[in-house]
């Protein structure tokens, strides 16, 4: 039967209700005293999901990819994901639906409807990123997945880094020329044909014009490696750069 019932927000709503007459009544008394019409409820619902900001969320599926034996995770937004609607659209492949679970199943709620799609393990670095790319401020994944996913980036970074170890490795340094082995030198060149002088160490020493074109390819090699390095080393901290650059440019 249906019943037009004053919520406790002030509203008129029509509902219907079953059961007994005492069970109705009792959902009429609810109603009244904690009930929302279906607008203030809609307002309610927002509240709360502005609350809780916009979220990314992943959980590992218990089962992998047939096509090629990744561990897929089921990845969804949740919290005040209206406002973001057409920024999800854009990152590819959400669907509005049940999300994918694991154990939700277990559960006798019904499944939660989100912004969804099922990712390869590999892929949940990229989907982070993109995900905080349209402002997503919450990212929540399992503990443990964090760490699989971690060890992944690692790997990687290890395999990146071991390359450029080889490259590095096989990069020909110059022979650094005799009278500057194992000094500090302020890389300035005094005097004119016939009579230069440098300065290595804070010492003075007088160097032949050979000596001093000598020195200066060999700057001049020092200097091609540095920029080759440079690019190979490339890091979004300058301080590192500089770092691995030196370590690797000794006199
Ligand atoms: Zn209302
Ligand atoms: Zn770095």
């Amino acid at each position: 039967m249906k019943y037009t019932i004053t919520m406790s927000c002030g509203h008129e709503e029509r509902i219907e209700l079953f059961g007994s007459t005492k069970e109705r009544d009792r959902k009429i008394d609810y109603f009244m005293s904690q009930g929302l019409c279906s607008e203030c409820y809609k307002k309610k619902m927002q509240e709360e999901a502005e609350k809780e900001g916009f979220n990314f969320n992943s959980c590992v599926l218990p089962y992998i990819s047939n096509e090629d034996g990744s561990i897929l995770l089921s990845v969804w937004f949740s919290g005040n994901t209206k406002p973001f609607k057409d920024d999800i659209k854009s990152l590819g492949g959400y669907s509005w639906s049940e999300r994918e679970t694991g154990n939700d199943s277990y559960l006798l709620s019904k499944p939660m409807m989100c912004w969804n799609k099922v990712i390869k393990l590999d892929e949940l670095e990229d989907e982070i990123i993109k995900a905080e790319s349209i402002g997503a401020n919450n990212i929540v994944t399992e503990k443990n997945l964090f760490e699989i996913c971690h060890y992944q980036i690692a790997l990687k970074k290890q395999k990146k880094w071991n390359e450029k170890k080889a490259i590095i490795e096989s990069i020909e340094k110059p022979t650094v020329p005799e009278v500057l082995k194992g000094c500090t030198w302020n890389q300035k060149i005094y005097g004119r044909s016939g009579g230069y002088t440098i300065y290595p160490n804070g010492n003075k020493i007088s160097i032949t014009d050979d000596q001093k074109k000598e020195i200066e390819n060999y700057l001049k090699l020092k200097k091609n490696i540095k920029i080759k390095l440079k690019l190979l080393t490339r890091c979004r901290n300058e301080r590192h750069e500089k770092y691995i650059v030196d370590k690797c440019v000794k006199y």
